[in-house]
């Protein structure tokens, strides 16, 4: 945790400012806080592998008073799950002592059911895809990513590494952060997919744990519908963006609409109404897919009303009282490496002398359902001429280079994903 995290940091409960508590639990490494307690004026909150806990339960009382006994490592297994399972603490300790685990590998010890599936193949579904575009679209009008930024409900970090590219350099005070009620979430986006955003364990379900006016930007991607206190959390939201500020909900689920894993969700109506106070406008997924992945096109100037979403799905709400963002976007170009370029874990990869023969094919039957629609970019088989036995190097593809990353058959992937 950045000791700059404390200028915008408060108590969820008393609405303090924290401070770092000086005990023997404290490891702080210049302006990094390793390991360490917050106090407010009500409560106090660990902080451990560098991730502030802002949140009063039993578990992380019990990781904090783990902490102030000289025992960070129970701490960590503490929160991260595994202190009750001997058989995946183990695994997850001989993983650490081997220095060289992937998000992959640490992911398996710590998600044990299909949203590990969801996770591990993000980057390239078309969800994500279409959040990505409109993040970079949105960026370039600069004021939203010239603030500090938050990704609410941030999972392990997909979406914020995207959010952490944007950050404009000349912007004072920039900074992305992760938040996420679940810790084990975190540690995965701080290790591996997004390490210079900062993380913060919270619950949205209760107020968030920032002062307002905070975020240019406070994105909360696919997660709102399985938020109970909905209301609650708009208004919180609207807060930390501010009057100055956008908020951005990708991939929203219609009450009105089929869903996978729905959640409790809204009509299209509700979810306008929560956010008008901001400047609500609703947008259908599916013409933003068809958009993104066929015309390479954002365009914020075809708001829809409810009526006319009819009982579509998805829906896209974006809400901010500076109308210029609304407008049409062409997406920019992603050729950059900023961590390792890799093959889409989709593919099986089949040597071929000195060329390789890809082949889409999907972890599960339910995979393919649900995210099926990657089809529209990834190509079943495709023949690439280049060895992809050792590194990967973006002058092996010559002239595929372009069109392999369009299709997203090669991905710039974090540094130690698969
Ligand atoms: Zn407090």
């Amino acid at each position: 945790m950045h000791v700059a995290l404390l200028d915008i940091l408060r108590c969820p409960f008393c609405g303090a400012a924290m401070s770092i508590v000086e005990n023997d639990a404290l490891v702080l490494d210049g302006e990094q806080l390793t390991e360490g307690v917050l106090g407010c004026e009500c409560c106090a909150y660990p902080v451990v592998a560098g991730i502030p806990v802002m949140i009063a339960d039993e578990a992380t009382r019990r990781a904090m008073h783990t902490l102030e006994d000289g025992r960070p490592e129970d701490a960590l297994l503490c929160l991260l799950g595994l202190s009750e399972d001997a058989a995946r603490r183990e695994r997850f300790r001989s993983l650490m002592e081997r220095g060289d685990a992937t998000y992959r590998e640490a992911l398996e010890v710590l998600c044990e059911d299909a949203e590990g599936t969801y996770f591990l193949y993000r980057f390239t579904d078309a969800t994500h895809l279409t959040a990505e575009a409109l993040l970079r679209a949105i960026a370039q009008e600069g004021w939203p990513v010239q603030g500090r930024t938050l990704d609410l409900c941030g999972g392990s970090g997909h979406l914020t590494r995207v959010l952490t590219s944007l950050m404009s350099p000349g912007g004072t005070p920039s900074a992305t952060v992760i938040a996420d009620v679940y810790f084990w979430k975190l540690w995965l986006a701080s290790r591996f997919t997004a390490p210079s955003a900062w993380p913060v364990c919270c619950d949205a379900n209760g107020p968030l744990p920032f002062a307002r006016d905070t975020f240019s930007t406070v994105v909360l991607a696919d997660a709102y519908p399985y938020i109970w206190h909905k209301r609650q959390l708009a208004e919180e939201m609207m807060r930390l963006a501010g009057r100055d500020g956008v908020v951005v909900m990708p991939h929203l689920h219609s009450s009105l609409g089929e869903n996978f894993s729905a959640g409790d969700t809204l009509t299209p109506a509700a979810y306008q109404s929560l956010f008008a106070p901001a400047g609500a406008c609703l947008f259908s997924d599916q013409r933003m897919r068809d958009d993104v992945i066929e015309r390479r096109v954002v365009d914020l100037s075809l708001d829809v009303s409810p009526e006319e979403l009819g009982d579509e799905p998805e829906l896209t709400l974006i809400a901010t009282t500076r109308i210029d963002l609304f407008r049409r976007y062409e997406v920019p170009d992603a050729y950059e490496v900023t961590g390792e370029l890799a093959v889409n874990p989709l593919y099986r990869i089949e040597p071929t002398g000195g060329s390789s023969l890809l082949t889409l094919t999907f972890p599960t039957p339910e995979y393919e359902e649900e995210f099926g629609e990657c089809r529209r970019y990834l190509p079943d088989h495709v023949t690439v001429q280049a060895d992809l036995s050792g590194p990967i190097v973006r002058e092996a593809f010559g002239s595929q280079y372009r069109e392999l990353r369009d299709r997203r058959v090669l991905i710039d992937a974090p540094v130690k994903y698969y």
